[in-house]
């Protein structure tokens, strides 16, 4: 019998039998504290007490009522054995009720108590290691939770039905859900409409064949004012074999500001593209064009000399009008094709807003357009080419007013943000067609009968090579928001501009 490392408490008020259980315990390796009273007892019990080992009857309590308060003391893992001289099975059942391990009959043999005594310990032991490793468990399981969470990915693991069991942080953040809103439903209900299919067609193959996938797709956080936030995740996808039943794990990176960058960068690179091949050509179109107009302009006045007939002259004044639309077009696209360096300089964006808008105000209101400014009476400092401000924001006044034709609003706002400007030219017109929004800033991309489709493109480059921002975005209730941002400092040009100088 092995009781080495066995903490035992003898409770018994006899010294002399005390003693003797005392030394054929200590025999067999146990550690051995005494107590003759259930108060000392109290007082000595710890939770390293592997074992107490109590008489029934002590000068100031039972044992039997020492059993749950020393249990207690020890966090319920001390087994206590009960010592009685009073074998009635009333007795036996009260102490296990109350949560003794075991009793002993009084007189007793003291291998049959040292088995007893041991078999309590090994049971102690076995339950502390059990809670060991349950802790051990629980903080590695925290562990790893806790690194799963702090991860930027986003982290999924689905059942076998596509369920989610699980979602990290960064699912809840991108999607507004909480767990409890995510774990225990399908993942597909999670995703907007459109996603679906792919998605789908994902989880299905990989739950039938398993291995890997990877996929882009988009998620929607709702938000109380205004519409969704969309985000674009890449996701891998992975197919495990847990025993017999399979789960998906899914690991994503927001790709949203990439996919931006590299859509900016795209547009970028064609307008440059085109820029480069057109704009020799237009330079030498504008050369004949003067050159015809100087012409028509002389065979006008000759003409005249010779008759005075209206008849002769309609024909004149319609090749006068297309040459005027001709070096319109020439001159807008080499405006657009012609990223010459900046001159920038101190800039009051309010004051170029204002202006332009009192500039314009005659013609829209011609037109049957209402034109309004919203500007700060404080001064929006930014440096900037002001030339070039005023050909973006009269682009996008002009093709406000145009969008909404008669009766219709248009306001010009501007204001300061933390690190330059912001404007916006909002109208109340039919909006752009989802279709068409890719295509805006494309060079000659127009849906007007007359329109040269350069207005847009040229906004894009002149606020690029600000180094700020334009986006298109639907107005509340009806119509198009254009927004530029510029920064307070527009980037030094490092590399020459792409397109030659015309
Ligand atoms: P253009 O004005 O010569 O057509 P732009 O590059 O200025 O060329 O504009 C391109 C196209 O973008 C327009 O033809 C029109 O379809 C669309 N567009 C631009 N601004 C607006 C707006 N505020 N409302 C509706 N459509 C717009
Ligand atoms: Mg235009």
């Amino acid at each position: 019998m092995n009781l080495r490392g066995a903490k035992i408490l003898l409770v018994d008020d006899n010294v002399d039998l005390a003693e003797n259980l005392a030394e054929i315990l200590s025999d067999e390796g146990a550690s051995v504290q005494r107590a003759g009273t259930a108060a000392q007892a109290l007082e000595l019990a710890g939770p390293h007490t592997h074992v107490a080992l109590v008489d029934i009857g002590l000068p100031d309590a039972t044992g039997l009522s020492l059993v749950s308060t020393l249990r207690a003391r020890s966090g319920g893992r001390i087994a206590v054995l009960l010592i009685t001289g009073n074998a009635s099975t009333e007795h036996a059942i009260r102490a296990v009720r109350e949560g003794a391990y075991d009793y002993i009959l009084k007189p007793f043999d003291p291998e049959i108590m040292l088995a007893a005594v041991a078999r309590a310990f090994s049971q102690v032991r076995l339950e502390q290691e059990a809670d060991t490793l349950a802790s051990a468990l629980r903080a590695s399981e925290q562990g790893l939770r806790d690194l799963v969470d702090a991860v930027t990915a986003l982290l999924l693991v689905l059942d076998d039905r596509g369920v989610v069991l699980r979602a990290n942080k960064a699912v809840l953040a991108t999607t507004g859900l909480t767990g409890d809103e995510l774990e225990g439903k399908p993942w597909l209900e999670h995703l907007p409409e459109s996603e679906r299919p792919a998605v789908r067609a994902i989880v299905d193959r990989l739950l039938a064949e398993g291995g890997t996938a990877a996929h882009e797709g988009r998620l929607l956080r709702p938000q109380p004012d205004g519409p969704a936030v969309e985000r674009w995740v890449t996701w891998q996808w992975t197919a495990v074999k847990v025993g017999a039943e399979t789960r998906l794990y899914a690991s994503g990176m927001d790709s949203t500001e990439v996919r931006e960058l590299s859509r900016r960068a795209r547009l970028s690179e064609k307008l440059a593209a085109v820029g480069t091949l057109a704009a020799g050509l237009a330079h030498e179109i504008r050369n004949p064009l003067n050159a015809a107009s100087l012409q028509l302009q002389l065979l006008e006045r000759r003409i005249k000399r010779v008759s005075e007939d209206p008849k002769l002259f309609e024909p004149v004044a319609v090749v006068m009008e297309e040459i005027g639309r001709l070096a319109h077009l020439v001159e807008d696209f080499l405006a657009f094709a012609r990223p010459s360096e900046l001159r920038a300089k101190p800039v009051d964006v309010a004051v170029v807003v204002r202006e332009l808008v009192a500039l314009e105000l005659p013609a829209t209101r011609a037109a049957g357009v209402v034109l309004a400014v919203e500007a700060p009476t404080e001064p929006i400092p930014i440096a900037a080419d002001r030339e070039k401000l005023q050909q973006v924001l009269l682009n996008l006044l002009r093709n406000a007013v145009e969008a909404v034709g008669p009766g219709g609003h248009v306001t010009l706002r501007a204001r300061a943000v933390d690190d330059g400007a912001r404007i916006q030219v909002v109208d109340d017109g039919p909006g752009i067609a989802e279709a068409d929004l890719p295509r805006v800033f494309e060079p000659f991309f127009s849906t007007k009968a007359d329109g040269t489709g350069l207005g847009m493109a040229i906004c894009h480059s002149v606020v690029d090579l600000h180094g700020g921002t334009i986006s298109i975005h639907p107005a509340p209730a009806r119509g198009t928001v254009v927004e530029v941002t510029l920064p307070r400092d527009p980037p030094r040009l490092s590399t020459p501009p792409l397109a030659p100088r015309a």
